[in-house]
């Protein structure tokens, strides 16, 4: 029998890998592989979610607007020009499936994050990937990659899972210099950690051809829940509604994003921790002659010697119950991506690492 043939491109994805969850026989695995918050939602957060039970037999709202209005006065930003949608990849997807088809062009960079390729080829696109600069995405090399196909570029800043960043001057020139159909599109998923960065809306506000896409599966603890934004030029923004669906965020999660974003005391009570325990282990994974680049995010790119050492450490990790990322499919077979969690995971990683350097396998 003949197979009934999908969309082209579409069998050249390959299925995105999540963090592992589970070790077989371990019980109270300590899971630092997903970037997650380790100290969860705020209360106000979970009493304002658990609040919206009764209600589940209730359509959502469609427009967004309560939620929208709640992250434009905490940012200081035009709700009119913010679209919401299920995590921030619903927004890469749209801005994919409205502005890249057959014979169009997307470039990422080399380390960047696994959607932007995936979003790409599920609308027909080709995906470009362009080399980064000892892990630091590189400008000139994205604009050289450049040309009359080109219709989206998409950076991380922070990267994930680098935890690099460049300077507001680079993204600036970069965005000035794109060829004039083509969309920058500056992804803040880790934005909230970098004390007094706007993740790029300054620059959205500047001119017609960058977006920016946030989430609230980050620092507010709400990856569960699904809820990411976008905010951009109002034409871009009025395209991508006409591709959202209705209902494409929950009622339980407009409710419960609009008290996290107006909880800013907690967002920086974890920026602050994290802050703290980032620099904490990458030293002490430096004491372990394990280096990493300089972090601006919630998680450590550590770099082995070799990918046999990154996989041992990894093994090694996981029979202690310790859950990091391997990252080869982002072209770095010799490291290990880990979350910063709680001063006990931390400390815990720690010392597991010092153990499997110090000869324990
Ligand atoms: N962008 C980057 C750089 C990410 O690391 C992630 C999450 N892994 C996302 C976007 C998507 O996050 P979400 O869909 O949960 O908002």
């Amino acid at each position: 029998m003949t197979k009934i043939t999908p969309q082209p491109g579409i069998m050249d994805i390959e299925l995105y890998q999540g963090g592992a969850a589970h070790v077989d026989g371990v019980n109270n695995v300590v899971k630092l592989s997903s970037n997650e918050n380790p100290f969860g939602p705020s209360d106000a957060t979970v009493k304002a979610f658990e609040a919206t039970a009764r209600s589940l037999h209730r359509y959502p709202s469609s427009d967004h607007l309560a939620l929208r209005t709640a992250i434009a006065e905490v940012h200081d930003i035009d709700a009119d020009r913010v679209i919401c949608g299920a995590g921030s990849d619903e927004i890469i997807a749209f801005l994919c499936q409205a502005y890249a088809g057959s014979g169009d062009e997307v470039v990422h960079t080399e380390h960047g994050f696994a959607m932007y390729p995936i979003s790409a080829r599920a609308a027909g696109a080709t995906p470009v990937e362009v080399s980064e600069c000892n892990r630091v995405t590189d400008v000139d090399a994205i604009l050289e990659a450049c040309n009359k196909r080109t219709k989206l570029v998409f950076i991380a800043n922070p990267n994930n899972p680098t935890g690099t960043m460049i300077a507001a001057a680079e993204i600036e020139r970069l965005a000035q210099n794109l060829p004039k159909q083509a969309i920058l599109v500056l992804d803040g998923a880790y934005a909230e950690y970098i004390e007094g960065y706007d993740g790029g809306a300054a620059l959205v506000d500047a001119r017609e051809n960058v977006v920016m896409t946030r989430t609230f599966s980050k620092i507010y603890g709400l990856g569960a829940l699904r809820v990411g934004w976008g905010y951009g030029p109002k034409h871009i923004i009025d395209v991508l509604n006409r591709i959202r669906g209705p209902f494409n965020v929950s009622n339980s999660a407009l409710q419960a994003a609009e008290v996290a974003v107006r909880d800013q005391a907690y967002v920086t009570h974890c920026r602050d921790a994290n802050a703290k325990w980032r620099d904490w282990l990458a030293h002490a994974l430096g004491e372990h002659g394990v280096p990493s680049d300089t972090s601006h995010a919630n998680f450590i790119l550590a770099r082995f010697s070799d990918e046999n050492e990154a996989n041992a450490c990894d093994t090694y990790l996981q029979s202690q119950g310790l859950l990091v990322r391997r990252v080869k499919g982002y072209k770095l077979p010799n490291a290990l991506r880990i979350t910063v969690g709680d001063e006990a995971s931390c400390r815990q990683v720690a010392h597991a690492v010092g153990q499997f350097k110090g000869g324990a396998r």
